[in-house]
């Protein structure tokens, strides 16, 4: 019987997992999630009756493969479709009408955490929540074991999957016990994927607002704020009368203010926001939420062939930044074909 250790509960790694469960059902595999939830980057919160999500915001139908993994292999109760336009903003904070919406942008009434929940849902995987991995050690049997922060080993394992953001998983390697000539170019390549930054404000009035778009996107990425939208074009997750506006600062307003008061990081990408969205009642939300994202988005994908190096050693690296863009879609289609690897070898 197979058994596998996979790091981080990302969707990646739900879609690597529930590859792995169909294929070999006698296979062990055992989830490890530094956090209290699924999904990663991919994140959804309840606040009373509203729902958001604060990470990434949807899913788009790009992937054939995660379209149907979405609308046919898994339940697509509850899928929700964003029907209305993106429009365009640029560094003085001027409007344009964006192109036409091509393709769905999908989340669920209750969020898109429900994408690695619904995968993790079909397979016996064993969870750990709140257990974060900070060494990983290969044995002289060829298996590998997994140490978190509390001292406790977990292992062994024939095959691990390593799903954290690609500076995170390069950390876990420079500690990484193991002895190999597949190690340190292994570690290079994932050092060396570049990341974003994305400090979100998430911005609550009790009023409706009449717009004729879901969101705005900063195209030439001069401005403070790189993304506003509402997240009420979401059904289910505001209730009528309301708004919520799900507010991203660029890379560089977000590393400069990532340590500062999250109240006065709100407040002034509330100001931005009544100005770009021309209303001045948004700098003043009646609640708000926050979350800096240090590592939200991969610039390019890691080079591939010390990715291919290390799974001859039984290690495999999954996610965006292996899949090459800070997509949903990207990360759960890497994480199929890492699912299929594991199973199917290459
Ligand atoms: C602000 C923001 C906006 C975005 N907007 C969009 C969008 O609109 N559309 C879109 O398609 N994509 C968007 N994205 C990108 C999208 O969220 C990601 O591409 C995708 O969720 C990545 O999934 P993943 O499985 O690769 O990794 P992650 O979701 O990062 O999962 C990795 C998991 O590993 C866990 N972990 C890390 N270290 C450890 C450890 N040592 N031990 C145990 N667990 C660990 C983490 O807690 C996390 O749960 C956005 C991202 C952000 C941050």
């Amino acid at each position: 019987m197979a058994t596998i250790g996979v790091v981080g509960a990302g969707a990646a790694a739900a879609a690597a997992t529930f590859v792995v469960d169909e294929a070999l059902p006698d296979a062990d595999v055992t989830v490890f999630e530094k956090s209290g939830g699924l999904c990663g980057r991919a994140a959804t919160r309840r606040h009373g009756d509203l729902t958001y999500d604060y990470g990434a915001n949807y899913v788009k139908s790009d992937s054939e493969r995660v379209s149907e993994l979405l609308t046919e292999t898994l339940d697509d109760d509850g899928l929700v479709d964003v029907t209305e336009r993106i429009n365009t903003f640029d560094e003085s904070g001027e409007v344009t009408e964006g192109r036409e919406p091509d393709g769905h942008k999908w989340s669920y009434r209750q969020g898109l955490t429900q994408i690695a929940k619904r995968l993790f849902g079909r397979t016996d995987a064993e969870i750990h929540r709140r257990t974060r991995i900070e060494t990983l050690r290969r044995g002289d049997d060829e298996t590998w074991t997994v140490v978190d922060t509390d001292g406790e080993a977990y292992g062994p394992f024939d095959a691990l999957v390593l799903n954290p953001p690609a500076p995170q998983t390069a950390e876990l390697l420079r500690s990484a016990e193991w002895e190999s000539p597949v190690k340190e170019p292994l570690i290079d390549a994932v050092a060396d994927v570049p990341f974003r930054t994305v400090w979100t404000a998430v911005l609550h009035y009790p009023f409706e607002l009449d717009l004729p778009y879901y969101g705005l996107v900063n195209t030439d990425k001069d401005h403070e704020v790189g993304w506003i939208s509402r997240e009420e074009c979401k059904a289910g997750h505001v209730p009528d009368g309301e708004s919520l506006l799900v507010v991203q600062a660029n890379h560089e307003w977000s590393v400069e203010h990532y340590d500062d008061d999250p109240a006065a990081n709100v407040d002034a990408l509330a100001a931005h926001t009544a100005e770009i969205v021309g209303d001045e009642r948004l700098t003043a939300p009646d609640w708000s939420d926050s979350q800096g994202w240090r590592y939200a988005l991969p610039d390019e994908g890691a080079l591939a062939g010390p990715l291919d190096s290390a799974r001859e050693e039984g290690l495999y690296c999954t996610g965006d930044w292996v899949g090459g863009e800070a997509r949903v879609h990207v990360a759960l289609e890497n994480g199929l074909e890492v699912g299929e690897e594991l199973v199917f070898g290459r």
